[in-house]
Formats: structure tokens, C-alpha cells, sequence
């Protein structure tokens, strides 16, 4: 099979390696020319676990292509897939104008049948507006090819994207003819052969699905934090909490864990773009609306800790960073709570030293120079008044506080992912903040 993906981020790149590592050929289509550039050269555009290699295997195997052309591309392609950004518009819809050029580019250049699939998050009703697009692009150049349109969204994790696309809990594809659903059989046969499910479905029960997904895990987390916030007030410890619950099946270990907010490019995003769209059909999304509210303020959290601990006034004050991006094992910083924590100690006149394992190169691009970039997670310690952990990377969990105690200026860490034991850590002489937990300090 031939397949051309366009769009080259974090879904786009890792669905054409993952597909070109089972033998098929593929294109990957961006309009960045640098990006397509850097990638002929082996340099990719995201950090991701695992893909640098893969990527550089499945080129030298002559399966993986890269190109700027969607013209040239799509010439002989079975399924074309349209993986390109669907931010959110002023109004928290889902901007669709990237998913409907790259329609229109696949209906002015298709020359035979093809299966047209937005992997994009899209809201229901898409795919007929991709349908409308392809149709009228054929017309115009009064071209009789047949095509289909279909709805596979993505369900990817960063940080993991290779093993879920790989060994993926389930595959959902919406279609609405029996040679499009062959077609994606065939396409994920080899996804499928350890039991992993593929589920055929209409198409906008498809699209519905993955915002229906993305807005239960964000419903999680937010009732989590909502728990925690009131533990913290009535002297429970939400640690303990979470465990009660999670050892019920029914509720599970998963997606319980208090913190400081959920980011990243898809929860916030898809939640708006949900609430939006009932609001367009009359409808309120009450539970959604909330998750929300709980998240906006959620960011705060850890902020309004550190200016309690400090008595109001943080001006002159500095503090140590550890984690940058939205969440471990990404360099993504879309709506990572870190930029929220970060304005506001600027704003109130204290500086900031932080320290991420990869994300300091895409933390840049928003940040700039107002903070100081640490090369290691020790030497943004130094001299700091107290640290904040904001993402939990594996190698913050456990370091020596002998040593995080002799850096920093005072023994204080605000812990916005409950990876410490509070116990211990008071134990060694520190004033040690979470979520969800009351402090006497
Ligand atoms: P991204 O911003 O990383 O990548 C999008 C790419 O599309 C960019 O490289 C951009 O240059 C390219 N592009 C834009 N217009 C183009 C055009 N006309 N032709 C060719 N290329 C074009 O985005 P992403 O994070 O990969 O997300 C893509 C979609 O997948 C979104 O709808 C997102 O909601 C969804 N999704 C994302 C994730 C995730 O974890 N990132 C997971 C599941 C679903």
C-alpha cells in the first residue's frame, strides 16, 4: 500500500513512521520547508521517545518519504491523511481552516481512488465539509475520480505516541462505504494481529468519540483536583484518597492523580472546542463547563502556595523550576501550567532558574530571556528561595535532599505533582508544600 500523511508534528510524523515501520510506503507532506528539510537530514522537528531512530531506519529502508509537495505525493495514494493542526479559534471553536486547505489541495491532485481520513481532532460535521471540499476541487478541474472520506482520530499519548500507535488500547475508524472500511482494514492489519481492536463505526460517531475521550480523562483530573483542594481544607490527605477510590475497579489507578492542571496541546483545546460546539446546537455542556473552571483556577495553586509561604511578597525572591513542559518525556510547551506559574512570580518581582530535560529549546520560543535556563537540575538551585517541582520527570523523583537543601538558599519545595513523601522530607529539615494535603508551615 502507498499512503501520504499531511502534516509533520506530533501525530503526522509518528502515524507515516509507525505505518512505514510495517512495510508501507509513505509520504509525509508539511508546508514547513525547514521542517521537511531537517527531516531529509535526519533532524526532527519534536522530541519523541524512540522516533529519531525509527524514523532514520525506516528512511534508510527507502519507505519513509518527505516532501512539501502534496501534488506530487498523493499521485497513486491509497489513503491520504490529513494530520494537520486544529487549534482553537477566538472563540474556542476548532479552527478548521489548516483540515479544509489540505482537503482542497487532495481534491485538486488525487488521480485515483483514495481514501481522504482526517486523523485531525475535528468536531462532528467535519468530515462532510472534507467531503464538500475534495467534491468541488474535482469539478473545478472536471476530474472523475473516486474518493471516500473517513474518520480515524488519534489517541496517542506524547511522551509514549510509538507504543500506543503501535499496540494501541483500540483503533476507531468512521466510514460510510464498505470499500473505505476494507481499505482501513487492510491499512491496520498489521496493528491488529495481538488482539488490538479495531472498531468501525459512522463518522460522527467517530469524531464525536475522540473529544468524548479526551473530555472524560480532563473530567478525571479536574474532579481529582476538585477532591484534593477540599482535602486540603478539611485535613484529608488526598494521596491516601486516591488510592481508597483507585482500588475500586469501577474507578481505577488511572488519571486520578491530583496536581497543578491539566495542559498540553489537546485536553484544554478539545474541551473549549466541545463546549462550543453544544452551544452552537443549543445545548450546555454542565460537566465540561466546571472541568474547566477547576482547571483555570487549578494553575494557581501552586502560585497562591508560594506567596503564602512567603508572606505576600515575593519581590527579589528566586526560584528553582524543575519541568517546563505540559508533562514528562515531551518538549511540549502548549499550555503547559509551568508558563502560567512563571508569569505570575515574574509579575510579583521574583526571578526564576529552571531546569527541563528537553523542553528548554520550545520553552524559548515563549519565554525568552526572562528567566535563566539551568544546565542541570542542581544548578537551578542555587541560591534559590525554595523549589517548585511542576513536572514530574522521572529523574526529579528521587533526588538527595542533602543536596537540594545545601543549594538552595532556604529548605523549602513546593510540589506540584505529590512525588515527595512529606514525612521524610520534613524529617530532613524541609518546609514542604502539595496538592491536597494541609501544612502547618
Ligand atoms: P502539530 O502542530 O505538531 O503539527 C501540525 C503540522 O501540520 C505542522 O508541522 C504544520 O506545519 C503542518 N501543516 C499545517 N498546514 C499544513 C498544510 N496545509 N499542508 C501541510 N502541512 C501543514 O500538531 P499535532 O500536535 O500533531 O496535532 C495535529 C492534530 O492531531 C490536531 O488536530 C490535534 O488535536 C490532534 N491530536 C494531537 C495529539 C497530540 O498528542 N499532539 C494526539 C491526538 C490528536
Amino acid at each position: 500500500m502507498k499512503i501520504a500523511v499531511v502534516g509533520t508534528g506530533y501525530v503526522g510524523l509518528v502515524t507515516g513512521t509507525c505505518f512505514a515501520e510495517v512495510g508501507i510506503d509513505v509520504t509525509c507532506i508539511d508546508i514547513d520547508q525547514k521542517k521537511i528539510d531537517n527531516l531529509r537530514n535526519g533532524i526532527l522537528p519534536i522530541y519523541e521517545p524512540g522516533l529519531e531512530e525509527m524514523v532514520a531506519r525506516n528512511v534508510k529502508s527507502g519507505r519513509l518519504h518527505f516532501s512539501t509537495s502534496l501534488a506530487e505525493s498523493i499521485k497513486g495514494a491509497d489513503v491520504a491523511f490529513i494530520a494537520v493542526g486544529t487549534p482553537p479559534g477566538e472563540d474556542g471553536s476548532a479552527d478548521l481552516k489548516y483540515v479544509l486547505a489540505v482537503a482542497r489541495g487532495i481534491g485538486e491532485n488525487i488521480d485515483g481512488y483514495c481514501v481522504v481520513v482526517t486523523k485531525s481532532t475535528v468536531p462532528v460535521g467535519t468530515a462532510a465539509k472534507v467531503r464538500a471540499e475534495v467534491e468541488n476541487a474535482l469539478t473545478k478541474r472536471d476530474a472523475d475520480v473516486e474518493f471516500d472520506v473517513a474518520s480515524n482520530p488519534e489517541f496517542l499519548k506524547e511522551g509514549a505516541a510509538i507504543d500506543d500507535f503501535l499496540k494501541p488500547d483500540r483503533i476507531v475508524v468512521g466510514i460510510s462505504s464498505e470499500r473505505a472500511e476494507e481499505v482501513m482494514r487492510r491499512l491496520y492489519k498489521p496493528f491488529l494481529l495481538n488482539g488490538h481492536p479495531i472498531i468501525f463505526m459512522d463518522i460522527p460517531s467517530a469524531e464525536m468519540t475522540k473529544y468524548a475521550a479526551n473530555s472524560m480523562l480532563a473530567t478525571k483530573i479536574s474532579f481529582m483536583n476538585d477532591i484534593a483542594n477540599l482535602c486540603e481544607i478539611m485535613g484529608a490527605d488526598v494521596n491516601k484518597v486516591r488510592q481508597g477510590i483507585g482500588s475500586d475497579a469501577r474507578i481505577g489507578t488511572k488519571f486520578i492523580y491530583p496536581g497543578i492542571g491539566y495542559g498540553g496541546s489537546c485536553f484544554p483545546k478539545d474541551v473549549k472546542a466541545l463546549i462550543k460546539t453544544a452551544q452552537e446546537n443549543g445545548y450546555q455542556m454542565q460537566v465540561l463547563q466546571a472541568v474547566e473552571g477547576v482547571n483555570e483556577a487549578q494553575k494557581e495553586v501552586l502560585f497562591s502556595k508560594v506567596k503564602k509561604h512567603f508572606g505576600g511578597d515575593l519581590k527579589g525572591k528566586k526560584f528553582a523550576i524543575w519541568g517546563l513542559s505540559f508533562k514528562p518525556k515531551t518538549d511540549d510547551m502548549r499550555e503547559a501550567p509551568s508558563l502560567v506559574i512563571i508569569e505570575k512570580l515574574l509579575a510579583e518581582g521574583a526571578t526564576v532558574s529552571a531546569y527541563d530535560p528537553v523542553a528548554v529549546k520550545e520553552a524559548k520560543h515563549t519565554l525568552g530571556d526572562t528567566i535563566t535556563y539551568a544546565k542541570d537540575q542542581f544548578e537551578a538551585l542555587v541560591d534559590a528561595d525554595a523549589l517548585l517541582v511542576v513536572t514530574e520527570w522521572p529523574e526529579f523523583r528521587s533526588p538527595s535532599f542533602e543536596v537540594v537543601g545545601r543549594l538552595l538558599k532556604q529548605k523549602v519545595i513546593f510540589d506540584g505533582r505529590n512525588i515527595y513523601d512529606a514525612a521524610e522530607l520534613r524529617e530532613v529539615g524541609f518546609a514542604y508544600h502539595c496538592i491536597g494535603v494541609k501544612t502547618d508551615h
